[in-house]
């Protein structure tokens, strides 16, 4: 265990960022304890974890703060696997968005960063692909990595190896604060029932889409998805293909993860449907028809932390003490390298030039609108 003096810093929520944060602070030396409601609900497990800023079509600040997390990805999953001993499954594939027209691939926002592709071109990189798409765009810095079944478990057992306290089934049910307002600590329910108050002067809120639910004024909402997985003969699919609505993304071992809807009117509803299953196998049939042969594997569910500009809320929160990770929506699997970079020096006090500028455009109160009294969430 690294030999610090600091208290703990908690962290409120054990899904990917929670994970990469406690990580990134254990490694400088920093005491973490991780309070994790349900890990198995994290949207960490349910990514297809595509490393996609361009394929994605981001455009401003969140491609450049994509840009920078790709950057970094590597060297972060180096030091998980080194800290682990577990492979994350990182795979610099490439990434193919196929469109209908040439005109619509040159309309799209990224095709500057991409390798245009026509017909030819997308039967080279995508054997097999569909018949209504003629033109495409290769964006070989794009990738993946297998989120689901490696990184979230490597990332648990490297921070496990640096420290780390978990609660795991500890529901975090209101912050507390001081006469001043800055953060005093936690009120948590463990998975007996026992309720309690837990210290604590500083605290990061990586509750995911469930994070509004602790601080009311965060512009914090659920998108759910819904996905699938194909078994494919290896080698069937050897790039990511990126199709408007439905992607399909080819682990080494030949799975295919097919996703996904984006339906942010379920609310917090749980399940799969009839109609986005059918969504899905229908986006699949029209990208790639011999996946029609390919045997399902598993179908699964759950919520993207959105904000009204489908950026992250990074940084302070109007609770001192308490920091802000949350809101990465379709690109946390993407943003969790530079988001715990960031949070873990800002924690330390040790944030570069760089790193102030980060927080400063994804601060939380460029949502102006929302009321900023600094309420906190009763339960
Ligand atoms: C269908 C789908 C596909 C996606 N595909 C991609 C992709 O290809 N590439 C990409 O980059 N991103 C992708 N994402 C997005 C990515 O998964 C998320 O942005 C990322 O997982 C968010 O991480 P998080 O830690 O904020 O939230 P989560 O991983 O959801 O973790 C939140 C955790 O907080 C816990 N929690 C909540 N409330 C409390 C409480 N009160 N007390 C204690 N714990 C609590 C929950 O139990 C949960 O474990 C996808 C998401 C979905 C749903």
């Amino acid at each position: 265990m690294p030999a610090t003096a600091s208290p703990p810093v908690l962290i409120l929520g054990g899904g990917l960022m929670g994970l990469a944060i406690a990580h990134q602070c254990a490694r400088r030396g920093q005491a973490v304890t991780v309070l994790s409601r349900r890990r198995s609900e994290a949207a960490g497990f349910v990514a297809a974890g595509m490393l996609a800023p361009h394929a994605e079509g981001l455009s401003g600040e969140q491609l450049a703060l994509g840009q920078a997390s790709l950057a970094r990805i590597p060297a972060w999953v180096a030091q998980i696997e080194a800290d682990s001993g577990l492979t994350c499954g990182l795979r610099p594939c490439g990434i193919v968005v196929p469109f209908a027209t040439a005109a619509e691939r040159d309309a799209y926002p990224t095709a500057a960063w991409g390798e245009q592709l026509d017909r030819a071109g997308l039967e080279r990189e995508v054997a097999g692909i569909g018949p209504r798409w003629q033109a495409g765009l290769l964006f070989a810095q794009d990738g993946q990595i297998d989120n689901r079944r490696r990184l979230m478990r490597a990332l648990e057992r490297a921070c496990a190896g640096l420290g780390v306290t978990f609660e795991e089934g500890t529901e975090v049910l209101g912050l507390k604060r001081s006469a001043a307002g800055a953060l005093e600590g936690v009120r948590l329910r463990r998975t007996d029932g026992e309720e309690l108050s837990l210290a604590a002067g500083r605290a990061v809120l990586a509750c995911g889409a469930w994070s509004a639910q602790l601080l009311p004024q965060l512009p914090v909402f659920p998108v759910k998805g819904q996905v699938l997985s194909l078994q494919a003969p290896m080698g069937a699919l050897e790039r990511v293909v990126f199709g408007p609505g439905t992607y399909a993304v080819p682990r080494e071992d030949g799975l295919v993860v097919v996703g996904a809807t984006s339906e942010p009117e379920a609310g917090f509803g749980e399940g799969l449907t009839p109609s986005g299953q059918r969504q899905l196998e229908t986006g699949i049939a029209a990208l790639l028809p011999a996946a029609a042969l390919w045997p399902p594997m598993e179908r699964w569910w759950g919520f993207r932390p959105c904000t009204p500009d489908q950026g992250p809320l990074l940084g302070e929160s109007p609770i001192p003490g308490l920091w802000l990770a949350t809101g990465h929506h379709r690109n946390g699997v993407l943003l969790a390298a530079i988001s715990a970079e960031l949070l873990a020096e800002a924690l330390a006090g040790s944030l570069t030039l760089e790193g102030a500028g980060w927080l400063h455009h994804f601060r939380r109160d460029r949502f102006a609108s929302n009321g900023d009294q600094g309420q906190a969430g009763t339960g």
